[in-house]
Formats: structure tokens, sequence, C-alpha cells
């Protein structure tokens, strides 16, 4: 076995060795185990009723289709039926379930590859390319599947993976619809092909807790199933089938990568404030309700962005008033009073309910996304309205509204607020008449009429993951344009500063709440540049309080003032790191 290594972005730190878990090319991501001899029938029917669905569904949009439209609309809905009705998808499955003893996605699967690579030896182009129809209705099988998942408990399915390593899972791509699904599995690692470091597939990655490694290239097609690998999150680097002598080095560094971690642990409960007496607010970003668990043991005061969109993936219907309302109150009541920042549905780009339903446009990352969606959806804005007015009646709840551009839009979400508020008072529902109002600051064009914003607003929050994608004109997602994402780019910190020059301005708070706020070589320039409220992910709330308790403020100001006359990046970079250096030893940076 040859041993080599691959290098790509590092997007969460620590060190894993486990084994390898390539999943599948398809489009949707199929976890393979194992099911026990009692729990094969229950399987089988599961994937019978999975087929009777996304049947039912087919010959639905075919009955829908109005008369005018194109033929071969109805054509293509035809050929998905006939090839769902075919035995080699409706019944060989159901053989690899009962004779493999595995769950039905990966049976299916299994199927689906094996015809694949039948098209792929036809020599007729047109005929060759029908793998694709197979592709497709498998996809939409898998999708049924995984929103009606087996009886297995997720304990049962790791051990079934894995009796002697851990699995790192290894992928080419994970759209964030299907990434949120692995929150639910323990595995040690994360690597992908390809992503950017704040692509919203990596800010999962990075709130699973486990070192994450991005942008590696060719890692699908090199590694093979089964191999030992180590992922060292912090610099970027997997090796493949490491010898004797790297396998311990690396668990030392394990070891010690672990020690600091429980370090870190004796300052969960110190109040993060600065040598000369500053508080700084360290808030948790949220994706799930379930994460509350994890906001607690970090030691966070409050929630500083919950990414409501997450419960709106993965599924056909759009979750109603109720469904919304207890997830918002759940996470109310578990924050105690705590300040709670809900944003509004962020859909679009990169973050799509559905991967079925996606509409191609030509830059996702500029279309119809955030709140230029949801005031074009107005009844799903006001269902969502609703939900978090009756949730702010059990917590302290705030609402943010994401990618604000134009004040008009600002007035028009106010307007919908305002009739929901009306609505539920004519029901006699209670909710916090004067719920806060924020705007997340992640367009330029925001940023520089930050006043105006704040004019009409109680707080702002800084989106930087976006305001660097708009400002820099490179998309998050894209692995190519990777390296130039830069948070130190002399105009991104210009950005930021002016929109706390307008928070302290018109007396309204102001907080960053995209990655940099959890990096912790960037703390002291923050909160030197006037920033007392930093949301991130909880991993990350340790470091970050570490760097505050060894900061002086008075003498950070004047050097982030020096950071912020720079004009070229390359200066931009030694300069803070000189910052975190010097004020570490009680100095400021020499001009
Ligand atoms: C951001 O853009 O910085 C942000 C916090 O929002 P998201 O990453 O969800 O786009
Ligand atoms: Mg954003």
């Amino acid at each position: 076995m040859t041993s080599f290594s691959i290098h790509g972005v590092g997007v969460s730190s620590g060190i894993a060795i486990g084994q390898a878990h390539l999943i599948s090319n398809a489009l949707l991501e199929v976890v393979h185990y194992q099911i026990p001899p009692h729990l094969i029938k229950d399987e089988v029917k599961r994937f019978i009723d999975a087929i009777d669905t996304v049947k039912a569904d087919l010959e639905a949009i075919n009955g829908s289709l109005r008369k005018n439209a194109p033929a071969e609309i109805s054509a293509f809905i035809g050929t998905h039926l006939m090839m769902l009705a075919d035995k080699s998808l409706s019944e060989a499955p159901i053989k690899i379930i009962e004779n493999e003893r595995c769950n039905a996605e990966w049976a299916i699967k299994l199927q689906m590859d094996d015809i694949v690579e039948q098209f792929e030896q036809i020599e007729d182009e047109y005929l060759r390319e029908r793998k694709q129809d197979v592709i497709q209705v498998v996809e939409r099988v898998i999708k049924v599947l995984l929103g009606h998942p087996s009886q297995l408990s997720t304990e049962q399915k790791i051990s079934a993976a894995s009796q002697e390593h851990k699995l790192i899972l290894v992928a080419h791509d994970i759209s964030p619809a299907d990434a949120i699904q692995f929150k639910q599995h323990e595995f040690a690692a994360f690597i992908t092909d390809v992503g950017g470091v704040t692509s919203h597939t990596a800010i999962l990655a990075r709130s699973l807790n486990i070192p994450s490694i991005v942008a590696l290239q060719r890692a699908h097609a090199l590694i093979r199933d089964g191999e030992l690998i180590i992922v060292d999150g912090k610099q970027g680097v997997v090796i493949v089938n490491p010898d004797a002598s790297i396998l311990t080095e690396y668990k030392l560094r394990q070891e010690q990568w672990e020690l600091e971690q429980q370090k870190l642990q004796r300052i969960k409960s110190t109040k993060a404030v600065t040598l000369d007496g500053v508080n700084i607010e360290l808030f948790a970003n949220i994706e799930v309700p379930e994460d509350v668990v994890a906001v607690a043991a970090s030691g966070a005061t409050g929630i500083g962005l919950y990414r409501t969109e997450f419960l709106f993936m993965n599924r056909r219907e759009m979750p109603d008033e109720e469904e919304q309302f207890i997830a918002y109150k759940t996470v109310a009541e578990a924050m105690k009073g705590a300040t709670v920042i809900i944003r509004t549905l962020d859909l679009g780009a990169d973050k799509q309910m559905n991967p079925e339903t996606i509409v191609t446009c030509a830059n996702p990352a500029l279309g119809l996304r955030a709140i230029r969606y949801c005031l074009s959806e107005p009844q799903i804005f006001n269902t969502q309205l609703r939900a978090l007015l009756r949730a702010s009646h059990f917590g302290n709840i705030k609402i943010l509204v994401p990618m604000l551009c134009t004040l008009s839009e600002l007035r028009q979400t106010k307007l919908l607020l305002e009739r929901a508020k009306i609505s539920l008072r004519k029901q006699n529902i209670p909710f916090n008449e004067n719920i806060p109002l924020g705007g997340m600051i992640e367009i330029p064009a925001a940023a520089i009429n930050a006043e105006a914003f704040a004019n009409e607003l109680d707080f702002l929050s800084i989106g930087t993951n976006d305001l660097i994608q708009y400002t820099l004109a490179i998309d998050r997602t894209d692995d190519a344009v990777a390296h130039l994402y830069n948070p130190l780019h002399p105009s991104v910190l210009k950005l930021i500063a002016m929109t706390i020059k307008a928070g302290e301005k018109l007396g309204k708070s102001v907080s960053v709440c995209g990655e940099m706020a959890g990096d912790a070589r960037l703390t002291k320039l923050l909160i030197g540049m006037g920033l007392r409220q930093l949301s991130m992910h909880p991993s990350h709330i340790l470091s970050v309080k570490q760097q505050i308790l060894h900061s002086q403020l008075t003498m950070l100001k004047a050097d982030a003032r020096k950071v912020l006359n720079l004009t070229d990046l390359e200066k931009v970079e030694p300069l803070v790191a000189k910052l975190n250096r010097n004020s570490d030893l009680g100095l400021h940076l020499s001009s």
C-alpha cells in the first residue's frame, strides 16, 4: 500500500485517524449500514413504500401537466415511471437488502451502479446517456427513503459500519441539505474535493465539531474505501496509508490537541472580559434546535444566529406555522431568557430546499436569495413571521433579516411583520409587541449605507461570509478561487469599520456572525475595531475567549486604527500577526 498525502483547505481543526468511508457519487450521498435479521422485513417494506411514493408523485406530476406542456416533459416522466416499474429497480434491490442485510438506500444505490455500468457499454450515444434517467429516478427514491429513516438507531448504524476504526467521511461534494443529515452520524472527520472555507457545506462540517478539510480536488478518486487515513484539520492535510512512524507521530499530536482542548475548558465559565475590564458578548451560531446542547456546553451566553433555513431542507413541503413555532419556542425556552437571534429564511444560492427543485440560474449567489425570496413569497414569509412572533412569548427572541440591500426591502419586511402582529392580536395570541428587529449587513451596498439601516433597525449583524464574497467577487462555494477569499482585505475591513461606526453613532449594537467571528487569529483586531458582540460556532467560543482574556483594549484600539489605514493586503496580514504577538507582550505596534 503506497502512502501519500493530499493538501486542501482546513476548515475545522483537530486530528482524526480512521478508516475512509467513501460516499456515493450520486447527487445524494448514501451511508451504508447493516440491518439486523429481525428488521429486514421492515427494511424491505420501507423500500417498497418509497417506490410507491415516487410512483404516485410522478403520476401526480403527469396528471397536473397542462395540455399545452411540451410533449418531451410528459415523455420524460413516462420514461421514469417505466424505469421504476422495471424489476431491475423495483425488485432487485429487495434481494440485495435480504442477501446483504444492508439498508435500502445502499441496496438501490448498488443496483443503480450496476445498471449505469451496463448503460456505459452501449455504443449508441443517445441510449448511453439514458443512464442519467436511471440516476435521477434512483435519487428520487433515495430522497424519499432519507425522509423515512429506518428503525436502526444512530449507534447501531455506526457500530455496524465500523467495528474497528472510526469512519472518516470522504466525498466529492456534499450539498448543505445533505450535510445537515450527517449531524446525526458520528464520523471522526469530514473531507471533500470541492468547496470554499465559508461555503455552507464547510460551515456545517465545522458544526459537526470534527476535523474537516475541503478543496482536496481528487481525494474521492484517489482514496479507496476502507483505507487508513489521517486528517489534520489545522494544516489541511490528509495522509493516506501512513507508515508506522507517521502514525505514531500523529497519535501524539492528537493527544496534544485533545489536551489543549481540555485545558480550554477551564475558562468555560469565566466571563469574556478584557484586561481593562470591557465585556465582550460571545454568542453561538446554530442550525437546528438540537444544537442548543452544544451551546450550553460551550459557555456561550446567547444565540447570535439561528439559521432557520435548515428546517426547510430535505423535505417536500414547507414546515407549517405550528412546526416552526415549536422549533423556535424550543430554542427560546432552552436558552432560559438569554438572547436568541433568529434569522428569517435564507434559502437560495447553495442552500436549496430540495436539490430536485433547484432552479438553475446563471449566478445563484446573486439571485433570488434570502429576503428577496421571502418578499417574493409573502405567504411563506408570513407563516414564518407568525411562528417567530408566537415563539417570542416564550423567551428573548430577536428577529434578524438576511441579505438586506435596499431600505425598501426593510420597509416591506416591517409592513409584513406588522400585518402578522395584527392577525395575532385579532386572534388573541400573545407575542412580544416590542420584538427587536435586526438586519444583516452582508452586501457592500448595505455596509456603505449602514447608517440608514441602523436608523430603522434595532441592531445590525455583519455577515462576513457573504460580505467578503460580494466585496471581493469570489464565489464562496468555488474552490478554484478559495485562495483569494481573504477576510483581511483592506476593503472588507473598511466596510466592517463603516458598519461599526454607524452603529456607534446611532446607539445600535453591531455584531459579527460570519466565520470571521470564530477565528481566534482575528479576535484582537475585531474587538480593537470596536466590536463587542461576536457570534460563532460553539466549538470556537473558548479559543476566542482566551484571546479576549489576554487583550488590552485601549492598546488594541490604536493598533486596529493602524491596520485600517493600510491599503495593501500584503501589509495587513503581517501587521495583524504582529498585533496578536505584541498585545500578548503588552506592546504597541510600531508605526
Ligand atoms: C454570513 O454571510 O456571514 C452569514 C453569517 O450568513 P450565512 O453564512 O448563512 O450566509
Ligand atoms: Mg450570509
